[in-house]
């Protein structure tokens, strides 16, 4: 009893974290697995963003896989070879493809196509942050965020960056997966301030580890973006 209760339990954690949008090419299902890492699956596929952390042994092989930049939390050449199988595409910023040699690069403005799916790479970096004066932790040009159109939803996952003007420009974007930390990306202010900007239907803080969500979700209050807040750091 006390077996099954906790299966329950699982199952339902599981459910919780998956979010599921119509399309006029079928449903796009995304789950979150850990801090930056997304898988989304559709029309058949399964995608992945930054398959760098959480329970990656024994999920679904990856048709597709997207990294934004080469930190550790991003991109993880042992989880990536646990997804991955013949014919598994992997697309990437230059810097990642200069890190390993099977990516297929998308520099910063560029986008290609893939099965249904348009991605947009939107620069990702930091305005004033760094490690020391005059540095930044994420240069201009290294990582990508990405938009991700398919059946005309279009879904943008940030990667690692700050408020920067590409972000803000965004039109249209169905479901943004929006990052947050300090010292390295952007506060939970800053991050709802620039929510607001590009007015996103739906928001899911994400990359957020040690943020204050209920200030990010103060800062969005009575701006018509949804938030939705997904367990990310599961136990
Ligand atoms: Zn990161």
């Amino acid at each position: 009893m006390k077996q099954l209760l906790f299966l329950l339990i699982v199952c339902a954690a599981r459910l919780q974290a998956v979010e599921t949008f119509e399309t006029a090419s079928g449903p796009v299902k995304i789950t979150a697995v850990q801090h930056a890492t997304v898988m989304i699956e559709a029309a058949g596929k399964i995608i992945y963003v930054d398959p760098a952390q959480g329970k990656i042994e024994g999920m679904p092989l990856a048709d597709m896989i997207l990294i934004t930049d080469i930190h550790g939390d991003h991109m993880s050449q042992p989880n990536i070879d646990k997804i991955k199988r013949e014919g598994t595409v992997i697309f990437g910023p230059p810097a990642v493809v200069e890190k390993m040699d099977i990516v297929n690069s998308i520099p910063n403005g560029q986008s290609k196509t893939w099965e249904g799916w348009t991605i947009e790479a939107v620069p990702a970096y930091n305005l004033t942050r760094g490690p020391s004066a005059g540095q930044l932790y994420h240069d201009k040009g290294r990582g990508n965020g990405y938009v991700l159109t398919f059946g005309g939803k279009r879904f943008y996952f940030s990667g690692d960056t700050e408020a920067v003007p590409e972000m803000l420009a965004l039109k249209n974007i169905d479901a943004a997966f929006v990052c947050m930390n300090l010292p390295f990306t952007m506060t939970p202010q800053e991050a709802a301030a620039a929510v607001k900007a590009f007015h996103p239907a739906v928001v899911y803080p994400y990359h957020h580890r040690g943020s204050d969500l209920k200030a990010f979700e103060a800062g969005l209050k009575d701006s018509g973006v949804e938030v939705r807040i997904l367990e990310w750091y599961p136990k």
